[in-house]
């Protein structure tokens, strides 16, 4: 393959072109530094200033105020299923609730199980994770330390709309890894909203830690220095040395974002288009394409369905491949096919798809 793809991995996932542009013109000797990004001391100028012009991107994005830091760390989307109870109720008599909707948040409550008192509250499996729940269907307690979800469910692409409702006494936690920086949110709802970077915000190696400020003071004194999330805020995020080329990487999206597309609204407007136009030929052609989420639960970013049989579902994949339309197969606990249309994937590649979504249909149903 000599030329780029319309690229529908679910993550790491396609990045916009001019950023990639960029970071190749740059590469070797970012101007006025005299060396590449990733050759500089995370404490130098150069460095520093890229990191706070990240973090100010993402600020004004979102309108963060100060009551929040925003930390950049490794350890992936995974770590943060351990450092938020480890933070928040390792050593301490305290129960943190959860709302498990997908894969992800599965692997999140049984991490944070080795960690103290944990109740889920709410479990799709029986329905094969298909939908969210209503604010009817499960109950916060007042004292929770924290009510946990995953905003956007990667694997099985449903996505919940609204956060969940969540008392004001009780930190309201997210793993927003697929769907931060695609649409509006108000971020004082939140104790604490992450994302790893490789779908929405640029490649792997980052983690965006947003933590209202009060909870940096609940880890117990004996918890891993790496872990304890106080020191990255006290450390500007420089504890140790964060993922400097990652953290570069993810500034320039963040500032495509502000500047060429012109802010999470306008985004949003976008996903919402092209979300529109692969779910429209799913529901059109509802005897040959089987969606897997409720239609009120679908998810903007990772479309998730299934073809009559497995014959036909090679035969999509391969002859989408040969038009260009890459990585649709979906993950191997779910099956069929995921198209992951984050912010980098542009309309042409929704419409291109949905196109021969269109054609597949009329041939084989
Ligand atoms: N949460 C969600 C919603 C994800 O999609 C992923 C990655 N696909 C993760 C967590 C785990 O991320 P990482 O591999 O960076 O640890």
């Amino acid at each position: 393959i000599s030329s780029r793809v319309y690229n529908f991995s679910a993550g790491p996932a396609a990045m916009p072109v001019s950023v990639l542009k960029e970071l190749q013109e740059e590469l070797l000797c970012l101007p006025g530094a005299g060396a590449s990004l990733m050759e500089l001391s995370h404490r130098g100028q150069v460095f520093t200033d890229i990191l706070h012009g990240a973090e100010n991107s993402i600020r004004s994005l979102y309108g963060i105020s100060d009551d929040y830091a925003v930390l950049f760390l490794q350890g992936g989307a995974a770590l943060q299923f351990s450092m938020i109870p480890a933070n928040l109720i390792r050593g301490n008599d305290k129960t943190a609730q959860y709302i498990v909707t997908g894969s992800w948040g599965k692997k999140a409550i049984g991490e944070a199980k080795k960690e103290g008192n944990i109740e889920s509250i709410y479990d799709a499996k029986e329905s094969n994770f298909d939908h969210v729940p209503s604010p009817g269907d499960y109950k916060v307690r007042d004292d929770a330390a924290y009510l946990y979800y995953c905003s956007n469910e990667t694997i099985q692409g449903v996505q919940f709309a609204q956060a969940p409702s969540c008392p004001t006494s009780v930190p309201l936690v997210c793993d927003a890894s697929s769907d931060l920086l695609s649409r509006p949110l108000d971020i004082n709802k939140y104790g604490i909203i992450y994302a790893c970077a490789q779908k929405n915000a640029g490649p792997a190696g980052v983690t965006v830690v947003i933590i209202r400020r009060d909870l940096l003071d609940h880890a117990p004194a004996n918890l891993p220095g790496y872990m304890t999330y106080k020191n990255h805020a006290d450390g500007d995020s420089m504890w140790n040395t964060p993922p400097t080329f990652a953290v570069w990487a993810l500034g320039k999206v963040a500032r495509w974002l502000t500047d060429d597309i012109g802010g999470l609204a306008a985004m949003q407007a976008v996903n919402e288009q092209k979300a529109k136009l692969v779910y429209e030929v799913i529901d059109a052609n509802s005897n040959f394409y089987k969606g897997h989420a409720k239609p009120d639960c679908r998810s903007k970013m990772n479309v998730t369905f299934n073809l009559p049989n497995d014959e036909l579902l090679g035969r999509f994949v391969k002859e989408a491949a040969s038009q260009d339309l890459a990585s649709l197969k979906g993950h191997r606990s779910v099956g069929g096919i995921r198209a992951s249309i984050y912010n980098a994937m542009p309309l042409e590649g929704a419409e291109a798809l949905a196109s021969f979504m269109k054609d597949f249909a009329s041939k084989n149903g």
